[in-house]
């Protein structure tokens, strides 16, 4: 059994790790690209914490209280501050923090977050994807409802473990709207 103290010790232990992993990741995302520089901005400024979990199917996510949570049991060979696939989650799961809630659930704004993770790990490796990313990075993110079923279709392909289905195509007070009024968001 834990007593308590070796309980707080351990506890102190990860914070600590968290906190100097957090500095490192932001320290990379800061030396590449624009879209870098603005994603440690929001994170500083919201005071975002990144948070190890382990979570089965799924390697990264963002949390309601305003974290990131990786998994990094999932990335065990990886030295992850510098590996270009963890900053890309990051800038993925950041994106649906700056999104707000609404659109953060939604195919639309899971595009928008794939779009952004996908382009940043691109531009950081210096060569294409292949061919399914491709064609999910190049997707117009427009209001289309066709469009987006077809988004839903391909990131489904692309992790078949993923509940995309499970999403409302707009973010939902703009569905809402599309069911009575068969209006698109402006
Ligand atoms: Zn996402």
């Amino acid at each position: 059994m834990i007593n308590e103290d070796k309980m707080v010790r351990m506890i102190k232990i990860n914070l600590g790790k968290e906190e100097s992993f957090r500095n490192e990741i932001l320290s990379q995302l800061e030396k590449h690209s624009s879209v870098g520089v603005t994603t440690v901005e929001f994170l500083r400024k919201h005071n975002v914490s990144i948070k190890f979990r382990t979570k089965k199917h799924s390697a990264a996510a963002w949390t309601l209280t305003g974290n990131i949570e990786l998994n990094l049991a999932m990335n065990q060979n990886r030295k992850p501050s510098k590996d270009p696939y963890i900053l890309s989650l990051v800038i993925h799961e950041a994106r649906h923090l700056q999104q707000g809630l609404f659109k953060a659930l939604s195919v639309y704004g899971e595009l928008d977050a794939w779009q952004v993770g996908f382009k940043f790990y691109k531009d950081l490796i210096g060569s294409p994807l292949d061919p399914l990313s491709e064609e999910i990075l190049h997707l117009p993110l427009n209001w289309s409802r066709t469009e987006l079923i077809k988004a839903a279709k391909l990131m489904k392909k692309y992790s078949p473990l993923y509940r995309i289905d499970l999403l409302p195509l707009y973010p939902l007070p703009h569905e809402i709207v599309w069911w009575v009024t068969r209006k698109e968001p402006i």
